[in-house]
């Protein structure tokens, strides 16, 4: 199986060489996606041949993302990958978050283990990796948030120059941090997202850089080792619902195009349901996906919420995300400022612990159980997003009852773990720990 091909998402669909630098279809504006020709194998040869691959020490077989190379072979070659050991990501129980959403059990897959600690990596991987094999020598994205740390690394691991612009004052400080540390030369420009992202496609092509936002074909590919890896953990045992938080709507497009094309190759028979869930102040997708059967698309022009991984208001990817949603009978969830911050508690206290907009899955989990859309019994997977340690002041504000929502209303402490401040005392302190706090 090989991939010569970008194709167009929309109607038009127009095709490109697979090597053509391009993000969007030149006739109509559309989304593109590689399409491979052929199939990839059998799939009990390919299932076994990847378990092998997790006992070698070569970069490119323990790499969680590029051990399953044969379902995205869109390189010519294996000597343009740039890997960091990506993936190899866990699936983690947590009891009490399943006694938080009254169900039996429910499953983590932690994204958060990777790299640079976002799923971000995932893709990253493979978009960097098609920059070498384009001979890039400079890469850029618009973003303060995880695509920056994880561009940062993958360009500067590889040898390329990355460059990163951001919006004035609009920088998630963490995230920042990463990708300064990671030596990406870094453009504060007076203007917003959308206006800087027009800006730097133009300087793109101008100049000949090799843009890794969202849009990028290539990270899409890479994405999909998420729902891969997910499965072979499970062996191959499809759950009834995966759930994950929605923002651009690209790691929803990439799962499921994982899922039509596993199916379609035969690895498995049937989709797991998919729920989407986004910040209230965020969700333009919901807003669409519970409209009226007709209605228009209307981006949020003033999204809010504290989960900035999810701050989106016009989603890129939408359009591949719906069709995600109907393929897989999935559904489209919304959860508060306040029912974010309680799951994100409920997950740390399982010793598991994420950033907040991976929490929206558990908070979107509870409700579609009141709601009985998932059953008690459903075996249901949540895709966390990002690492506990992306956001520490979000945490300590929770705890210490500072944080509040962006409407300046405060979020109550429902879980809160705040330090007890004592005097340098035995009997007092002893006295304490006997009585618990
Ligand atoms: C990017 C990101 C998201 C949103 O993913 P989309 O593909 O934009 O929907 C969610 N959580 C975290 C931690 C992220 O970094
Ligand atoms: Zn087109």
């Amino acid at each position: 199986m090989h991939a010569d091909l970008l194709c167009c998402n929309e109607a038009c669909a127009a095709h490109y060489p697979i090597t053509e630098v391009i993000y969007n279809c030149p006739a109509c504006g559309g989304l593109l996606e590689a399409h491979y020709q052929g199939d990839p194998g059998n799939p009990w040869d390919l299932t076994g041949i990847w378990r092998q691959r997790r006992m070698s020490n070569e970069p490119i077989e323990s790499s969680g993302v590029w051990r399953y190379r044969e379902l995205f072979p869109f390189l010519d070659s294996p000597a343009h990958i740039v890997t960091l050991r990506e993936g190899n990501t866990p699936l983690l129980k947590g009891a009490r978050a399943a006694e938080y959403a009254d169900l039996e059990s429910v499953t983590f897959k932690h994204q958060g283990f990777n790299p640079t600690g976002s799923f971000k990596d995932n893709g990253m991987t493979a978009g960097a990796s098609q920059a070498m094999r384009l001979g890039m020598k400079r890469v850029a994205c618009v973003s303060t948030g995880n695509t920056s740390a994880s561009m940062a690394a993958y360009a500067s691991a590889a040898g390329l120059d990355p460059y990163i612009f951001i919006p004035n004052g609009n920088i998630a400080y963490g995230k920042l941090a990463q990708a300064l540390e990671y030596g990406a030369k870094t453009f504060q420009v007076d203007a917003n997202f959308d206006q800087i992202l027009a800006l730097v496609r133009v300087l793109s092509e101008k100049l000949g850089i090799y843009l890794l936002n969202s849009v990028n074909p290539f990270r899409i590919e890479g994405q999909k080792s998420i729902m891969i890896e997910m499965l072979d953990q499970l062996d191959w045992v499809v759950p009834d619902w995966v759930v994950l938080p929605g923002g651009n709507l690209g790691n929803v497009s990439a799962l499921g195009k994982a899922l039509r094309e596993l199916k379609q190759w035969g690895f498995i028979d049937h989709l797991p349901r998919i729920a989407v869930v986004q910040a209230a102040g965020s969700s333009p997708f919901y807003c669409y996906m519970n409209a009226p059967e007709g209605a228009a698309f209307v981006p949020d022009t003033h999204p809010e919420t504290l989960a900035t991984a999810i701050k989106i208001g016009d989603p890129v990817s939408w359009p591949k995300a719906e069709r995600v949603i109907r393929e897989t009978n999935g559904v489209v969830e919304f959860a508060t400022e306040q029912e974010i911050a309680d799951a994100k508690a409920i997950i740390g206290a399982c010793g598991i612990g994420c950033e907040p907009a991976s929490a929206a899955t558990l908070a979107g989990i509870k409700k579609l159980r009141a709601r009985n859309v998932i059953t008690k019994s459903d075996r249901v997977v949540a895709v966390l997003t990002g690492n506990v340690l992306k956001d520490p002041d979000y945490i300590y504000r929770y705890h210490t009852g500072q944080l509040k929502a962006p409407d300046d209303i405060p979020i109550a402490p429902n879980f809160g773990n705040r330090p007890v401040v004592v005097a340098n005392d035995f009997d007092q302190i002893a006295a304490m720990l006997e009585h618990g706090r």
